[in-house]
């Protein structure tokens, strides 16, 4: 037995539950069909377990347990309760920093320390829910004389959540975590690809003392378990996450229930070097934003572009960075582990022979003896002089970006604004005035000047305009989308 194949037994060991079950009702069982779908390491190809395959049944059976469990309890629950028992999660969860992080990684291709991270932010995000849950509170409005008028915002009832692969702990965190703060119940749908730090959270959960049904997690294929749950009538709200056309398709279903949706849907997040900017500052920022998690993140910075003045002394710079990058398993926790998957692996080999043409910059590479049938995929930079070429416009999902040089302030904003999408982008420059500027005129969800991705903050509210989706979350803002406002007006004589 190889040692990574003995991590693997020794990490699903711990597991207290079958991950081949859902968890519906606060209780594990297999899903109606009895079926299951394999699961692979990323890092070996090979297949590390099985999960379960709901489906629409399954999706019924969930959305039943936690219509009642918000009916019964969950609404009814003080929100210092509710504060206080999510608060206790984010406890347990730093309690299983590390077999959550083992999990990640042999699930998702995490290197290490990227999904200890991860499973920090989780913990996070319950502790900032925890305490927020009691903190929102209504306006009274100003009327005629003879009326009292405040308002209310109550929960939205039962949310379905549709989790992609690339940060799964993340993405629950502040989904889910901002859901139950505010009194709804959730039925989570994690992606077939990657679900099991879901599920061991979920577990979590019930530990802590999170009633049953108010959190329900059904595993399963997109075209299954997914669509279920975004056209099922039982449910009040749905946030996504992942591609464009499976966000539309998800968002058509709710429109049939008119039901409201929050869509995040990635980008070809830009970062602007001006010739005034700290260089020292910028270089880490500038490729670590690009190859995080394989550039498998929805806010990766794939464009990097760079006032021309600039290219001679800051390209070879980048370029020394990229031939020190290592990819390999992720338990030896090097800068860049595997892609998610097959699929993801050609999908992103298919977008670098569109790159024939340009000019290849620097690649990493990969470690002696990587396991053969592992999803690796070299990190590469390439200079593109065309803002409309294949590679500077779409999400391409794998350790790839593009050096795109500028002249003027304004051709650096009309590329930095030239494509379908609008996440985050980034500045770097000393100069204040531009930095006002900048901030104002790109577009965005999130704008971040001389740094990237701010730390990755719990508190900052998060979201696109575009295609990179509508709605925000993270921060108290998510609250109020999970929420809706009800106003009273009480006449009095
Ligand atoms: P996807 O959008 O198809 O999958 C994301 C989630 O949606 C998964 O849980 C999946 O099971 C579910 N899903 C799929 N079809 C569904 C349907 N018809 N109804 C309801 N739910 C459905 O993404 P993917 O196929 O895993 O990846 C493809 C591309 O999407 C990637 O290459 C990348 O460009 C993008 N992506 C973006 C993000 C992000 O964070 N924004 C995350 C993952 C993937």
């Amino acid at each position: 037995m190889s040692s990574t194949q003995h991590n693997e037994a020794a990490v699903l060991a711990q597991l207290g539950f079958n991950p081949a079950h859902c968890l519906i009702d606060g209780q594990w069982s297999p899903p109606v069909s009895g079926e299951t779908l394999p699961l692979y390491n990323p890092s070996t190809g090979q297949r590390l377990t099985s999960i379960a395959r709901g489906t629409a049944v399954d999706i019924d059976r969930a959305v039943n347990a936690a219509t009642h469990a918000f009916e019964s309890v969950w609404a009814r629950t003080p929100a210092f309760e509710r504060g206080r028992i999510i608060t206790d999660i984010g406890r347990r969860v730093l309690d299983h920093i590390e077999h959550l992080a083992l999990l990640e990684s042999l699930d998702v291709g995490k290197p290490l320390a990227q999904a200890r991270a991860d499973a920090v932010a989780l913990a996070r995000y319950c502790e900032f829910y925890g305490g927020a849950a009691d903190k929102v509170h209504g306006d009274t409005i100003p009327y005629l004389d003879g009326y009292t008028v405040y308002g209310i915002r109550e929960p939205h009832g039962v949310t379905g959540h549709i989790v992609p692969w690339n940060y799964p702990m993340q993405i629950i965190g502040r989904s889910v975590g901002a859901a139950l703060a505010m009194g709804n119940t959730c039925v989570l749908k994690p992606a077939e690809d990657a679900c099991l730090t879901a599920l061991a959270f979920a577990d979590i959960c019930l530990a802590a003392g999170l009633p049953d049904g108010v959190l329900n997690v059904v595993p399963g294929t997109g075209a299954e378990a997914g669509a279920a749950l975004s056209q099922h009538a039982g449910i009040q709200h749905i946030s996504f996450t992942g591609s464009v056309p499976t966000g539309a398709a998800v968002q058509a279903a709710a429109a049939k229930n008119v039901v409201p949706v929050t869509l995040e849907l990635g980008g070809k997040s830009p970062q602007l070097v001006f010739e005034d900017a700290d260089i020292e500052s910028a270089l880490p920022f500038l490729v670590n934003a690009g190859i995080q998690n394989a550039g498998q993140t929805c806010s990766a910075s794939s464009r990097l572009l760079v006032q021309r003045s600039l290219l001679n002394t800051l390209v070879p710079q980048l370029a020394e960075r990229y031939r020190q990058l290592r990819v390999g398993p992720a338990l030896d926790d090097l800068s860049v582990g595997p892609l998610i998957s097959a699929n993801q692996k050609s999908r992103v080999e298919r977008f670098l022979k569109e790159a024939d043409d340009l000019e290849c910059l620097a690649r990493g590479q990969c470690v002696d003896n990587v396991p053969t049938d592992g999803f690796y995929v070299v990190p590469a930079l390439y200079l593109c002089e065309d803002p409309s070429h294949t590679l500077a416009q779409a999400e391409v999902f794998g350790p790839v970006q593009v050096v795109i040089p500028f002249d003027t302030e304004q051709d650096a904003i009309d590329i930095a604004n030239g494509t379908e999408y609008g996440l985050v982008a980034a500045v770097w420059t000393q100069n204040g005035s531009r930095q006002m500027r900048l901030a104002r005129d790109l577009k965005a969800g999130q704008v971040f000047v001389n740094n990237y991705g701010a730390g990755g903050g719990v508190e900052l509210p998060f979201g696109g305009v575009g295609k990179s989706g509508h709605g925000r979350e993270k921060g108290f803002e998510a609250l109020y989308g999970f929420s809706q406002l009800k106003t009273v007006a009480v006449k009095y004589s």
